[in-house]
């Protein structure tokens, strides 16, 4: 599978042209540029970008630099996090922050493996990162970027070996200054103009190269998303001062670490007979739709790992899923 034009000639014209202004996107000599781009690319890991600007604003008002963020305690990030959703990325940001002040001196290692080695780095960030940050000759494969090469090919996506697809054309994808400009502008083309659902292809200058566009058997690009739908039921222990019983030990594979009620999978719970039932509701998290069955119990005795949390005050972090729940308990008061 060969492409035989000037693919980066093409899309950085584009992308001269009609690039949008975002914040994280400095000059290639600032010394910002590892600190924007890490905390960026986080940050957009399944979040949008218009949902991302003022969280972006917001951090790098509070740290001017990646030192002193890495000096920040998890806590804090997390409150500033809220919101957000994925916590996950939230920690893994701080805990890659301070590796890069204590162990690299604040520069980005040179390789993949190395980079790939900070928390919550995987593939794609890692290759966004040395390309972005150090200009290196690498394309960050996300799914805009798929569809991209799969619609120039008009070739569904599963029928081609990317990997491959980029080491045999490497000649024509890199041979050019401007690798870091490269990776962002093929992640932009993808965002604004060869878009998943109706491509704007009568205004794109790849149109006449284009196989998708210039055949009569184009292939289908846009996937339905899987959403995995799940039932819960959560049982909540509420004492006289209007406080909640939570713990921070759960194995419900999302929200690790975080204070929840009691949570458990609805599977013909028979516990639910000494509960009384207050609401059925949905909360989305992640990938997943979950339906909740909200149950509750007063009681003084604290369960074991568990602690009260006031339903009115809250000091401390409390997730979006946590906080629905207390607006559900508050209303039996
Ligand atoms: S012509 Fe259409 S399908 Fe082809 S690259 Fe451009 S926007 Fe995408």
């Amino acid at each position: 599978m060969h492409i035989n034009f000037n693919l980066p000639k093409k899309i950085l014209g584009w992308y001269d042209n009609n690039k949008r202004n975002l914040p994280w996107r400095v000059g290639k000599n600032s010394s910002k540029k590892l600190y924007y781009r890490l905390l960026s690319e986080f940050m957009l890991q399944q979040t949008q970008v218009n949902t991302v600007i003022p969280y972006f604003k917001k951090f790098t008002k509070k740290f001017k630099t990646l030192k002193s963020l890495s000096k920040c305690n998890e806590k804090k990030i997390l409150k500033m996090w809220e919101g957000l959703g994925y916590y996950r990325r939230a920690r893994n940001l701080l805990a890659s922050s301070k590796i890069l002040v204590n162990k690299y001196n604040l520069n980005l290692p040179k390789t993949i493996q190395e980079i790939k080695k900070l928390p919550g780095v995987g593939e794609y960030t890692a290759n966004a990162l040395l390309g972005l940050v150090h200009n290196q000759p690498v394309i960050a494969i996300d799914g805009n970027v798929k569809r991209v090469f799969s619609r120039i090919l008009n070739k569904n996506e599963n029928k081609i070996d990317f990997d491959q697809f980029i080491e045999s054309n490497k000649k024509r994808l890199f041979n050019l200054k401007r690798n870091s400009d490269f990776v962002e502008a093929l992640m932009e083309f993808g965002a604004l103009i060869c878009k998943p659902k109706d491509p704007k292809c009568k205004v794109c200058n790849l149109n006449n190269v284009c196989k998708y566009f210039n055949s009569s058997n184009k292939i289908k690009t846009t996937k339905n998303k899987m959403i995995k739908k799940k039932y819960y039921d959560v049982f909540c222990y509420i004492n006289k001062k209007k406080q909640i019983a939570l713990t921070k030990k759960n194995n419900l594979g999302f929200l690790n670490q975080f204070s929840l009620p009691e949570i458990r999978e609805a599977k013909n719970n028979i516990r639910t007979r000494d509960w009384k039932f207050l609401k059925r509701y949905k909360n989305s998290i992640s990938n997943k739709k979950l339906n909740i069955n909200l149950y509750y119990k007063f009681s003084n005795k604290l369960p074991e790992s568990f602690t009260w949390h006031s339903i009115e005050k809250n000091k401390e972090f409390i997730p979006s899923f946590t906080k629905k729940i207390f607006n559900q308990v508050s209303t039996l008061f």
